[in-house]
């Protein structure tokens, strides 16, 4: 955020920071990590959308609430505007010149728009719970659950606010993720505890795509950013800060090619080379974790966890001051003895020696 001119942010848009995180496996082992200073922190959606809205109306941007894309315009294979479904029924033409879609995990325009959909087999789906009543957690900690038997495929999460409300959710690569957050919030050693006393006072599902960013985010007067073009950590399915990067980087070469007046594919593909150039190490870097994590079982998850915890893996970890590009970050970690017994013993795991 502070990269991209966007920190800090204005009041009541950050409820919480954070400098600690508890892994623990499906036992109930933990693996904890405490930096020297805050290195994220949880927003309230609502606002935070609201704060980037007004800094793009303060840009020139206008909005049309209360009405829905149903289809691109495309002509000899060259996007060339929207149609526009309005809340009355009637449908509207709108021409342009280019079009940027920042439709969100749906990517059905997409699809129309001539470019591969997003991979079935790279979505989890995710379900996330706010609730009220939680105990036993630290302040400033961020809870993670990991294994199948809770979280297949991902992980869950218990993010807490200073009031004792939280955000809970995991997602899974198959089932129902509800199901599995009933069985998060009863059986497991620890979060059962957690959660104890908790209500649930809203629920949300939603998809999220952890294959990294799709070959071609852009097409003949055409760009694609954020979920719908799977700007997307692998890791952890955090969005927010890929997306704000691409976004960047889309309104740039957007207003280079109108002020060329040059909207082909060739041009707009700069978007797709730099995106890259900015987040693929780390993402390559991150599938790679993605699929070896996936790839352990429950047992193994645990022996990985009480190993980590017992040679002080989270010391090595205690002057991060950057959990976004995780690429960057691997090889500044890896400068640390503890650091190497425990990637090497998570080797001997993968390799099942
Ligand atoms: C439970 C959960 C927890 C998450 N937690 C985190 C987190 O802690 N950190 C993080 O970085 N990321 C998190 N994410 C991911 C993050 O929310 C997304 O990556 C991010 O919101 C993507 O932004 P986006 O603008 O691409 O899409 P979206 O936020 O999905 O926005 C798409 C917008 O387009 C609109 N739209 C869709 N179709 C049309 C149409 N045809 N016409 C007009 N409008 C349309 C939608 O209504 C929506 O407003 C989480 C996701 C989930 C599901």
């Amino acid at each position: 955020m502070r990269g991209l001119g966007l920190y800090p942010l204005p009041e009541g848009v950050v409820e919480n920071t954070f400098s600690a995180a508890n892994f623990y496996s499906p036992n109930g082992s933990k693996f904890s990590v405490t930096l020297s200073s805050p290195v994220t922190c949880a927003v309230n959606r609502a606002r935070f959308d609201q704060f980037l809205a007004e800094q793009a109306q303060g840009a020139g941007a206008v909005f049309r609430l209360g009405e829905r894309v149903s289809s691109l315009i495309v002509e000899d294979n060259h996007v060339k505007g929207v149609k526009v479904a309005k809340g009355n029924g009637a449908e509207e033409q709108v021409p342009a010149r280019l079009v940027v879609d920042a439709e969100g995990i749906s990517s059905r325009l997409l699809r129309q728009a001539g470019l591969q959909a997003l991979m079935r087999d790279g979505l989890v789906y995710a379900v996330e719970a706010e609730v009220d009543g939680v105990c036993g957690v630290e302040d400033h900690a961020v809870e993670v659950y990991v294994g199948s038997a809770y979280a297949d495929g991902f992980y869950g999460w218990l993010i807490p606010r200073l009031d004792g409300t939280a955000k809970v959710g995991l997602a899974v690569r198959r089932g129902n993720p509800k199901v599995f957050l009933e069985r998060l919030f009863r059986v497991h050693p620890v979060a059962s505890r957690q959660l104890k006393n908790a209500k649930v006072t809203s629920l949300v599902f939603h998809a999220i795509s952890l294959g990294g960013p799709i070959p071609r985010a852009f097409g003949n007067g055409f760009l694609a950013v954020g979920d719908c073009a799977s700007q997307v950590k692998p890791t952890t399915g955090g969005g927010v800060v890929f997306g704000v990067t691409c976004a960047k980087i889309a309104a740039e070469v957007a207003a280079e090619a109108l002020r060329k007046g040059d909207l082909s594919a060739e041009t707009l593909g700069l978007y797709q080379k730099q995106f890259m150039d900015a987040l693929g190490f780390d993402v390559d870097v991150m599938l790679k974790a993605r699929k070896a994590i996936n790839s352990f079982s429950d047992t193994k998850l645990d022996r990985a966890i009480r190993f980590a915890q017992k040679v002080g893996f989270g010391k090595s970890l205690r002057d991060i001051d950057e959990i976004d590009f995780q690429g960057r970050t691997l090889l500044t970690v890896l400068r640390k003895p503890a650091a190497y017994a425990t990637l090497a013993y998570l080797l001997g795991l993968y390799l099942q020696l």
